[in-house]
């Protein structure tokens, strides 16, 4: 690839459209492009047959279509598929995919680690490298639906989407919302937006933004119902604390009355689950429509937390239900591969310095790739 050629996989139809546009192509082309790329995977140039051959030589000289390599392919007991990603400048990613009797789910990630640290997450331990781009965001979704594609026979092995991977989202939303549109996009990979949902930690100015320019549904990871103790695991919140994160929510479906915002609770034992922080919780929550996930907690090494027990995590689940809160436990997942929520490590070069520091704080040593391992989905 030159400094002049673009990828094609960083572009959605709209954008590509007016690429085309500015090439003195029809825009149409551009429909076509994405159909061939993300609707039917082809990634040959020379095999868009629909395309004339001077266009073909022409997109050849300007653009490449590069994916990261598949550096590592995992399955669980459980049916859970982890992939490692191994991007352009050596930094690695993880993707998961969950299957279920009715819906296979892929957690895509948006940054190469994440800045924001929070206590509970393994992620945030691993310090922050870059944001991703589009091309690379959507390739996690293309590698899961054509390979699974492929095995399974599906023609929709994917049925939802979640931005809960790596690294927050609306951090890096100019790449994430035309990954998304790619998602929505009826020739690229047509999911509905009431199963592609962005989870954030609160970034309060881009939710507004995000409600002005996408309609996909949205989760807030909110972890603990008062400042106090979200100051301490979600540390964001000292920005953006939870009156205004609550304000936000209130208003944020306001023309769709009938949609809800899922909020996310880690379930920390005697940290964030006795019935006075349920009691707060349905307090914060008045008037929001929600659905709250609440997610045992998955250790990783050196973790500064425990799992709460299942009793406690069921009392906690029937005070809510009780007040009339739709509540779900979420089950463990991908446990066995490190695949579970919060457990996502990659293998992020770290330009925050803050992994360096946990690692010597915990005498921790973080096991390398071998090439024997390798194998391309
Ligand atoms: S929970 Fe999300 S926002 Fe917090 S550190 Fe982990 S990846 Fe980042």
């Amino acid at each position: 690839m030159t400094d002049q050629q673009i990828n094609l996989f960083d572009y959605d139809r709209q954008s590509l459209r007016a690429l085309f546009e500015e090439m003195g192509e029809r825009a149409f082309r551009a429909d076509q492009i994405i159909k061939w790329l993300h609707g039917r995977g082809v990634t040959d140039i020379d095999q868009m047959t629909d395309l004339s051959k001077s266009l073909r030589s022409k997109l050849k000289e300007i653009s490449v279509i590069k994916l990261p390599e598949v550096v590592q392919s995992q399955h669980s007991l459980d049916g859970t598929r982890k992939w490692l990603l191994k991007l352009e400048d050596g930094n690695c990613i993880e993707t998961v995919f969950i299957p279920t009797k009715t819906h296979g789910t892929v957690c895509v990630s948006s940054q190469v680690g994440c800045a924001l640290n929070c206590s509970f997450c393994s992620t945030g331990k691993q310090g922050y490298n870059r944001n991703l781009s589009t091309g690379e965001i959507i390739a996690q979704l293309w590698f899961a639906h054509h390979s699974l594609k492929e095995e399974t026979g599906l023609d929709h092995p994917v049925t939802n989407v979640v931005m809960m991977g790596m690294g927050e989202p609306l951090l890096n939303m100019d790449n994430v919302l035309p990954a998304m549109n790619l998602m929505l996009d009826d020739f690229a990979f047509n999911l509905s937006k009431y199963r592609v949902t962005l989870s954030t930690s609160g970034v309060l100015p881009k939710m507004r933004e995000l409600a002005e320019k996408s309609d996909v549904s949205l989760a807030v990871s909110l972890h603990a119902p008062n400042d106090e103790l979200r100051n301490i695991l979600v540390p964001i919140n000292k920005k953006y604390p939870i009156s205004q994160l609550m304000d936000v929510c209130r208003a944020y479906f306001k023309d769709e009355p009938k949609r809800s915002i899922t909020f996310e609770y880690v379930m920390l034992d005697g940290v964030n689950d006795k019935p006075e922080h349920a009691r707060q919780l349905i307090e914060i929550l008045q008037g929001i429509p929600s659905k709250i996930n609440l997610i045992p907690f998955n250790p990783f090494p050196h973790a500064p937390y425990k799992r709460s027990t299942e009793v406690s995590i069921s009392k906690f689940q029937r005070q809510l239900m009780k007040a009339g809160f739709n509540t779900i436990v979420r089950r463990t997942r991908g446990e066995d591969i490190d695949a579970a929520c919060g457990q996502l490590a990659g293998q992020v070069k770290d330009r925050t310095q803050r992994s360096a520091k946990w690692k010597a704080k915990h005498n921790v040593v973080i096991p390398i790739v071998k090439e024997t391992e390798t194998s391309n989905v």
